[in-house]
């Protein structure tokens, strides 16, 4: 049998064994209907319950709110991007604080590193006025970048109450550079809070009620490459005429998602199956609670290395510290080739830093076990001793 391998990757990323074993043992026969998951409609009985069943363990463990869709959508983080602001740009309450609706109304985006810069990136693409309330891009003291986030007293929402934006975005846990809020943060009660949770959704509880839209990826925390999660509060799919908002496709519209149970055209129906199986994973671990604690037990473990190390450096400021995802950099940069060839030998992988930035990063979620971390831990202390 090959040996245990010890998958540190940002996503794709490791998934709960007994859930693949789970899906293998159910590959050829799902549900005594002889076919496999692949091979079933997405219009038949038997896929409709598991996209019931799908939709309501993500509900039970995010304590969804009824009011709240739960859309199951394609074409990665990555177009939920362009999505946020067709749809929020064609939603009443858009439209209500832009008057005529002739003038688009500006968007705040909290830019914290790659991935909420390439959202106020794509915005900006589209048309929108995006107002950046604060980019990080430049720590002021480190000179390094994205390593926080800046205080508050530097923030600039749109408008002299700071209420004008028609959304506010950010990003909750930043994948490249491994910085992740550790709050919501304080917006106008008339904006609507937009947050990208898909490299920490799950990872801990979270306050529904604060977002207006919250999208995930799942291939980090849910399971496979393929699908996004997007739960949006329904008073932002409630429509004005469709003049007053740029027509865009039909593909993107949340409205037509959720009218269609996320069934409008093909569903990518393994992925959300999977995504079943890692969230009932997840209830019976204990929820996102016992999840959460979990994490922390592991980040734990590469702190305690961090702080007794003259080799390992993490550039995050540590309140900010991803759960998620360590970046770690070595003091002595030719180790870094040395390193990950030692771990690789023996069986600890996907390790490399994200290609834009270097270095190494350690990604910890959910589905890590906890003596993947620990091995770790064991052989970057050897590591450190062998080239002291
Ligand atoms: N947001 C975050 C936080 C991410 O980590 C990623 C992917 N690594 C994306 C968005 C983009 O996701 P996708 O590749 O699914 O488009």
């Amino acid at each position: 049998s090959p040996p245990t391998v010890h998958n540190f990757g940002a996503g794709p990323s490791v998934l709960p064994r007994s859930v693949l074993q789970t899906a293998q043992a159910e590959f050829l026969n799902f549900a005594d209907s002889g076919m496999s998951v692949l091979e079933l409609s997405h219009r038949s009985e038997a896929f409709d319950r598991v996209m019931r069943d799908t939709e309501r363990s993500a509900r039970q463990l995010l304590a969804i709110p009824d009011d709240y869709s739960v859309l199951f959508l394609q074409g990665g983080a990555s177009t939920q991007f362009a999505a946020v602001w067709y749809n929020l740009m064609a939603s009443k309450v858009v439209r209500d604080r832009s008057g005529t609706g002739q003038t688009l109304p500006p968007v705040d985006y909290l830019i914290t590193g790659t991935w909420s810069k390439r959202a106020a990136q794509e915005a900006s693409r589209l048309g929108a006025p995006v107002n950046v309330v604060f980019d990080a891009s430049t720590d002021e003291t480190t000179g390094q970048a994205f390593t926080g986030i800046p205080a508050r007293n530097r923030w600039q929402f749109s408008g002299p109450s700071g209420r004008d934006a028609a959304y506010v975005y950010y990003c909750d846990n930043e994948t490249v550079h491994g910085v992740e809020w550790d709050h919501v943060p304080e917006v106008h009660p008339d904006t609507v809070l937009v947050c990208d949770m898909s490299s920490n959704i799950m990872s801990r509880p979270v306050d529904v009620r604060r977002f207006g839209v919250i999208l995930a990826g799942a291939q980090k925390n849910m399971g496979p490459a393929g699908v996004t999660m997007v739960i949006v509060r329904n008073d932002l799919l409630t429509r004005t005429e469709p003049a007053s908002y740029p027509a865009f496709p039909t593909m993107l519209d949340y409205l037509v998602a959720q009218a269609n149970r996320s069934l409008y055209n093909t569903p990518p129906t393994f992925t959300i199956y999977l995504c079943g199986l890692v969230y009932q994973w997840i209830k019976d671990q204990g929820g996102v609670v016992a999840m959460a604690q979990q994490n922390e037990a592991k980040l734990a473990l590469l702190r305690q290395v961090l702080a007794h190390s003259s080799l390992y450096r993490s550039p995050i400021d540590p309140r900010y510290q991803s759960r998620m995802n360590v970046v770690i950099n070595l003091t002595k940069p030719e180790l870094e080739g040395p390193f990950l060839q030692q771990a690789q030998a023996r069986h600890m992988v996907q390790l490399k830093g994200h290609r834009s930035i270097g270095g190494i990063r350690v990604s910890l979620y959910n589905a890590l076990p906890l003596t993947s971390v620990q091995a770790l831990v064991r052989f970057m202390t050897d590591f450190e001793h062998q080239v002291a």
